[in-house]
């Protein structure tokens, strides 16, 4: 499942030197132990998850032959003695995830070693987990099986007079049951002029006739998230709702119908982008067309205007395109792709034709 992962670092590190890995995420995908305060050191001969005595037994277990498990009582006491022992001269750490007062510990406790950010550790490792192995795939698609299920579910229990929280709650109780490990990320359950906040957070508000009702919501499985946002009308819509919504989706669809390997993501942004803009709605589509999800919700590449990587088989990218009118309504629609040898599979199957409950 993660083979060659471990080798990846090794064979990107310069003589005499080490990587000390920090975040959370990147030390699950390294060792193949989620959830621990763990560190994940990688020297030219040896690779080593560290954790303390709470996580011991389950990270023996589930790392097998990945890396050696080393308990400890003192990290970073610990970690410089084996960079002593082999004779490491420089240790790279992750810049993007070190605080300032931990680096002055490593420094302290690395005695005579430079701590270094030179090498981009957050890149390297970003990198790889940007594509995803097909074991990954599947663990990201049980997650959407999960989220499209509870969205079959949810329709039927979204009605006037149920606040913004109980659906929300309602939803997230079912994804538990269904075998979600939590929430991919906080619900979002929005309604009426709410919907017009696009990481609105569900509250006592009720739900209303002529309410758009905006969920946007994921499982987690085995680690890995899925993300998807329906918006669905109750009682009635209006002819500016109607076009609203259509216009979303003809963006979300024309993204959708371009997307292939080799395609520079600002493209992809672009593309729904100029639909909504041309529609008239310039200015109220204020976030990127999307984002890779895998152990984050929130990973690179991004279907965003700056985002000028390459897209690749196996990158899983969300789909997302909004309108947002302050002080009227919102809607967004949000798949998840796959991006495939010749174009993308969309993991996403739940309906998208506009419903008014
Ligand atoms: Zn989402
Ligand atoms: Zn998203």
């Amino acid at each position: 499942m993660i083979a060659g992962r471990i080798e990846k670092i090794k064979s990107a590190l310069p003589k005499k030197a080490a990587a000390l890995i920090t975040n959370e995420a990147d030390c699950f995908y390294l060792s193949g132990f989620n959830k621990s305060e763990g560190m994940v050191l990688i020297t030219e001969n040896s690779a080593a998850l560290y954790v303390d005595f709470r996580y011991i037994e389950a990270a023996k277990a589930a790392c097998g032959d990945n890396m050696e498990v080393l308990l400890t009582y003192s990290f970073l006491k610990d970690i410089g003695e084996r960079l002593k022992t082999e004779g490491v001269s420089t240790v790279f750490v992750q810049s993007e995830h070190v605080t300032l007062a931990l680096k002055k510990s490593m420094e302290d406790r690395f005695e005579g070693i430079n701590v270094s950010c030179e090498l981009d550790i957050d890149k390297l490792v970003g990198d790889m987990r940007a594509v995803k192995n097909e074991y990954e795939i599947s663990l990201i698609k049980s997650a959407q099986g999960i989220t499209d299920r509870a969205f079959t579910y949810i329709k039927e229990r979204i009605s006037a007079g149920r606040t913004e929280r109980e659906v929300a709650l309602d939803l997230e109780f079912f994804m538990r049951k269904e075998g979600s490990e939590g929430t991919a990320f906080d619900t979002i359950c929005v309604s009426g002029r709410n919907s017009s906040k696009p990481h609105g957070i569900p509250g006592d508000k009720v739900i209303e006739k002529g309410d758009f009702v905006t969920l946007d919501f994921g499982a987690a499985v085995g680690g890995y998230r899925s993300d998807m946002t329906r918006t669905v009308a109750v009682g009635s819509v209006t002819d500016k709702m109607r076009k609203v919504y259509n216009t979303v989706l003809e963006a979300q669809e024309a993204a959708l119908a371009a997307i292939k390997p080799g395609m520079v993501c600002k493209d992809a942004d672009k593309i729904a982008r100029d639909i909504i803009d041309n529609a008239g709605f310039k200015g109220a589509f204020g976030h990127s067309l999307g984002h890779s999800v895998g152990i984050d919700i929130h990973e690179d590449p991004s279907f965003s205007a700056r985002c000028e990587t390459l897209t690749k088989p196996g990158m899983v990218i969300t789909v997302e395109p909004g309108i947002y009118l302050q002080n009227e309504f919102g809607v967004r629609i949000e798949d998840m792709i796959i991006v495939t040898e010749n174009g993308c599979e969309d993991i996403t199957k739940s309906d998208k034709e506009l419903i008014v409950l």
